[in-house]
This record gives structure tokens, C-alpha cells and sequence, in this order.
């Protein structure tokens, strides 16, 4: 067994497929016949962070809420009392955890994932809203490491995406509890605001807390945790939570599709970041030289050097936020027009904005047929992006019933079924989970390469650049006031360029070749940054 939970499921012969017998005795919650089924729990420890690191659905918000007392765990049955909880935990590391929650010691507090949503909650001006959850009396210091201070005065209602993910965890680290969860902590935030809040997280566990966090950005959930759990199973069927393993040989188990300890495939197929065939892009055919451009919104000017795009190729928009990129990205989609320069030729362009807005009243079969029937049939699209992504399964949903990531799903398809010759997607990791974020990245590299056509991608998860990329294009300037992008340059060069002004250094996994993150001030860090070598070493 599995010695976490004494109760059988009295649903398991039911629906139940593929799954190891023994885990009949983990079972925590079922939402009702036929749904969903949590398996085990993650641990929670004082002084740890502990990460979280599987698919959307399953089951890791469900854990969290069971956690922080959301939701009392039926154990699969008709229980809905503590008491039968804390029995089941028996022996468990979480039986003390359960009876500290049961008489009200234990005090959790949540950073949700969807962020967006917090203004429909919460009404005011945000140093208000932070004054009020300051329990800890650590305002300023908190603040001051988020780098709040110039939005202290704005109303919640008109903070950026990335703002309000800071201010959402600035709320959750004023309070003072005992158990802190945050759920997905790096959407809409650059990697240095990421880096950032990963230090400031690990700060909370140092000074003792037990802390808790999904996070989808590999290279970010490296860096903070202490341990992690691997979840796996069925999204929308059932979920499992692994034991708890070190961070690097949980996320290399992870990527692999293998849990080693406890003998479970999970999946048929390892997920490899490692790019199979590099580019040379500059023997290639030109597709076009774009010229300087210059916008300029009164506070804020961006200057971008001329470059030329090859047939192919895919380049990596890299930077930090507020630095122009999305206004790049519109001038070249033709969306802005320019202040100074003009983008006059005659290609055909297909954009993907970084914030999908939903104005069409169909479903999702309704309006990618009205981009392109044609490709929904075709077998090469199929299997290199309709399946991949899992967008025949969308197909009868209208598109205001989607989820964050679904729309992400579904916008970047109708982006890429398009015919074009170059290809904008503005930050389309958004709200996808690692798997997904691969199989977006392998199915625009394999499409720009069938298709002989170019893509540029903004974006800030370091492994999805690294493997999407054949070059970059990297902003530089102060955020907020001005900003200048780069020529394209190559991978190293950029990346060592876009990584020096982030004052973080990477290495490579052995195993896996994934990007780690050094730990700052550790021999590596110092040693590559000694050398100017804040990337590629292998
Ligand atoms: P994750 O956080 O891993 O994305 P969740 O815990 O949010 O997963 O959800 C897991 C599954 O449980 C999903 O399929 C979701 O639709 C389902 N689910 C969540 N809440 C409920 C509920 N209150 N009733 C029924 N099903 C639910
Ligand atoms: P990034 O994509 O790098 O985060 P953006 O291109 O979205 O940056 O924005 C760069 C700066 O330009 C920000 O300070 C933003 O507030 C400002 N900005 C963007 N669009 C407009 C606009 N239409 N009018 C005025 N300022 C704008
Ligand atoms: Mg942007």
C-alpha cells in the first residue's frame, strides 16, 4: 500500500483506468461520481518550499484547497469530518498538520493563480490593500523587493498583468500565517521580477514558514524549491501526487515521463528541451530587411534597430517588461504605425497578442474552420499542432467557456493555421503547463521549417527561448521610460548579452540538458561570470 490513507474508494471499479491497484488506498478527494479523484498529498514543511510540478487538471489546486481547510476531504467516501481525515492520516507526516488545521492553528494563506480575476474581487488603491494585510508589519521591505513603490497609488483596476501578480504575492507575504501557498507565481513577470520573487518566496521559508507553489517555468521552479512533488495521471480524470523528491531529480524524472521510486511510467515519451537540428539561418534565403524604428508615447520611447529576417528561421524576442517589445511586435504586425521609419513591404503577417480579447460568439471548430477548414484535415497539421496542443477536444466548447490556457491553445492554432509569411506570437506560454509550452515550441519550429516561413516569439520562460530559438532579438533600456532593441544576433551572444543585464548565470543539466539557474554567489556563478559566459556551458 501506500500508507498514506487506511479508506478504500468505494467508487474505484467505476471509472478508474490504467491505474497502479495500490493507489485504491490513497485516495483523498472525488468531487462526485464520475469526476475528478485526488490521490495523496504533497507534505508540507516549516522552513521548506515545496514544489508542485505536473499538468493543468490534476488535482494540484484541489490539494491546496484541502490543505488550507477549503475543503474537507471526503477520502473517496461519505466522510466529511476531520476527525475521520486525521484518522486516515495516521502515521502520516500530515496527521499533525491535519489536527493543527482541524483546531484552528494553522493559518493558510492562498496567491491564486488567475491573478486577472482579483479586481472583480477586491476594490481600492493598492497601498491601502497592502497596508491592510500588513500583519507582519514588513510593508516596506516587501514592497521595496517586489518594486511596488510607483504603483502604491493606483487603483487595482489599472494595474498590468505583471503588477498585479506582484501585488497579489506582496498581499500573501504580509500576512502573517503558518502555511503559504502560491499557485503559479511567474505568469505575466519577466525573469527578473521572476528570479526576484523566487528569492523573496525562499526568504518565507527560511524565516521558518512552510511554503507550497505550482509553478510551470522549470528554470524558476528549480530555483526556489527545496523538494518536489511530481503529479501525474489523467487531467479532468484523476491525479496523483508523487513522493516528495529533490528538485533536480524530480524535474528530470518529470521531463523523463518515469518515476523511478515508485516504478511508474506516466508517459510513453520523454520531454526533451534540446533543440535536434540547428540552424544556420544566415546561408538561408532572405525573407526581409526592416528598417530602424522609432515609437514614441510621450513617457515612454522606443528605438528599435534595423534587422534582417531570414526564411525559416525563428527568432526570440527577449527582454524585460515595459521595455517595447509588444509595441515592436504591433509595428511590425502593422497594428501601430510608427513614429519615425516605415514598415512598407508587401509580406503577409499573422499575430498572436500578448492579451487575447474574446469577441467571437462561436465555437472553437467554428471559427479555426473559418481561418482555414482546410488545415483542420490536413494530417500534417494534425499531428504537428492540432493534436499536440489538444484542440480537437475544444472543438464543440464556444470560446467564452475556455479556460486561460484552452484560449491560449485555441489563439495560438488560429495564429499558426494561417497563412503568412511571418509569424508574431507575443508571450504564448502563458498559462500553459510545461508539456504544453513543449508542444507549442516543436510545433512552430516544425511549421516555420516545413512551411519555409519565419515566426518571432516574445517570450520569458529561458527553456522555451533556448529551444525555440535560432536567434534572438534582445531589449534593453529602462523599463516604463525607453527602450532599444538589438539587431538579431545569435544564441550565445544574445543570451549572454540579455542574461549579463539580469545578473543571472545558467548552466546545463547533464542529464537532461536543461537550463538551471546558478544560485547567485555559488563558484559557477562567479566563475561564468568571470569569464562572460552566462550561458551555454557545458
Ligand atoms: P490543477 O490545479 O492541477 O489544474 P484542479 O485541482 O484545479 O487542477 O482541477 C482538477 C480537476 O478537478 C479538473 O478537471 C476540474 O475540472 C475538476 N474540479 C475542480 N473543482 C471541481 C468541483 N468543485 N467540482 C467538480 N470538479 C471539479
Ligand atoms: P513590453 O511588451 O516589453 O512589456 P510594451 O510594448 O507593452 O512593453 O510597453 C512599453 C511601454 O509603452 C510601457 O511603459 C507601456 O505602458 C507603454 N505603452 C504601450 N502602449 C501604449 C500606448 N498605446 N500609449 C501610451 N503608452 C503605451
Ligand atoms: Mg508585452
Amino acid at each position: 500500500g501506500c500508507g498514506i490513507c487506511v479508506h478504500k474508494c468505494p467508487f474505484n471499479a467505476i471509472t478508474i483506468v490504467n491505474l497502479p491497484e495500490e493507489l485504491e488506498e490513497g485516495c483523498v478527494h472525488r468531487y462526485g461520481v464520475n469526476a475528478f479523484v485526488l490521490y495523496r498529498l504533497p507534505v508540507v514543511k516549516d522552513g521548506m518550499v515545496v514544489g508542485i510540478l505536473g499538468p493543468n487538471g490534476t488535482g494540484k489546486t484541489t490539494a491546496v484547497k484541502v490543505l488550507s481547510g477549503q475543503i474537507v476531504p471526503n477520502l473517496c467516501g461519505y466522510n466529511d469530518s476531520w476527525d475521520a481525515v486525521i484518522k486516515a492520516f495516521r502515521g502520516n507526516e500530515l496527521q499533525n498538520y491535519f489536527e493543527r488545521l482541524k483546531k484552528g492553528e494553522i493559518r493558510p494563506v492562498v496567491k491564486p493563480q488567475y491573478v486577472d480575476l482579483i479586481p472583480k474581487a477586491v476594490k481600492g488603491r493598492v497601498r491601502d490593500l497592502l497596508k491592510k494585510a500588513d500583519e507582519a508589519g514588513r510593508f516596506e521591505e516587501v514592497v521595496k523587493e517586489l518594486e511596488l513603490e510607483n504603483v502604491l497609488d493606483r487603483d487595482i483596476r489599472h494595474l498590468s498583468g505583471g503588477e498585479l501578480q506582484r501585488v497579489a504575492i506582496a498581499a500573501a507575504m504580509l500576512r502573517d500565517a503558518h502555511f503559504y501557498f502560491f499557485d503559479e507565481p511567474s505568469s505575466y513577470l519577466d525573469i527578473r521580477q521572476r528570479l526576484r520573487v523566487a528569492r523573496i518566496i525562499r526568504k518565507l521559508a527560511d524565516s521558518g514558514k512552510a511554503v507550497l507553489t505550482v509553478e510551470h517555468d522549470l528554470a524558476i521552479l528549480d530555483y526556489m524549491s527545496d523538494i518536489i512533488h511530481v503529479v501525474y495521471g489523467k487531467p479532468g480524470a484523476y491525479g496523483i501526487f508523487s513522493q516528495p523528491k529533490s528538485t533536480r531529480n524530480g524535474i528530470n524524472e518529470f521531463l523523463r515521463g518515469y518515476l523511478r521510486d515508485e516504478n511508474v511510467r506516466f508517459r510513453p515519451y520523454e520531454v526533451s528541451f534540446t533543440k535536434k537540428s540547428e540552424r544556420k539561418s544566415q546561408d538561408g534565403e532572405i525573407l526581409v530587411e526592416y528598417p530602424r524604428l522609432v515609437k514614441d508615447y510621450g513617457g515612454f520611447r522606443l528605438e528599435a534597430e534595423g534587422g534582417t529576417l531570414y526564411v525559416g528561421e525563428v527568432i526570440g524576442i527577449v527582454g524585460p517588461n515595459g521595455i517595447g517589445k509588444t509595441t515592436f511586435v504591433k509595428m511590425l504586425a502593422g497594428v501601430e504605425k510608427p513614429t519615425e521609419g516605415e514598415v512598407d513591404w508587401t509580406l503577409t503577417v499573422s499575430y498572436k497578442p500578448q492579451y487575447i480579447k474574446v469577441d467571437y460568439e462561436g465555437t472553437v471548430f467554428e471559427l479555426l474552420s473559418k481561418i482555414d477548414a482546410g488545415k483542420l484535415m490536413n494530417s500534417f497539421y494534425k499531428t504537428e499542432l492540432l493534436n499536440p496542443l489538444g484542440i480537437p477536444d475544444l472543438y464543440d466548447k464556444k470560446l467564452d467557456e475556455l479556460s486561460g490556457g484552452e484560449l491560449q491553445r485555441v489563439a495560438i492554432t488560429a495564429c499558426l493555421i494561417r497563412d503568412a509569411d511571418l509569424y508574431l506570437l507575443d508571450e504564448p506560454s502563458a498559462h500553459l503547463d510545461v508539456e504544453q509550452r513543449l508542444a507549442v515550441s516543436k510545433a512552430i519550429r516544425s511549421l516555420m521549417a516545413k512551411n519555409e516561413k519565419t515566426a518571432l516569439i516574445v517570450e520569458h520562460d529561458v527553456m522555451m527561448v533556448d529551444y525555440l530559438s535560432d536567434r534572438l532579438i534582445v531589449f534593453e533600456g529602462e523599463p516604463g521610460r525607453s527602450g532599444k532593441a538589438l539587431p538579431p544576433m545569435g544564441m550565445r551572444e544574445g543570451m549572454n548579452r540579455f542574461l549579463a543585464s539580469v545578473g543571472i548565470t545558467f548552466r546545463r543539466d547533464p542529464e537532461t540538458g536543461r537550463p538551471r539557474a546558478n544560485k547567485e554567489g555559488s563558484v559557477k556563478d562567479r566563475e561564468q561570470k568571470e569569464r562572460g559566459e552566462y550561458y551555454y556551458v557545458s
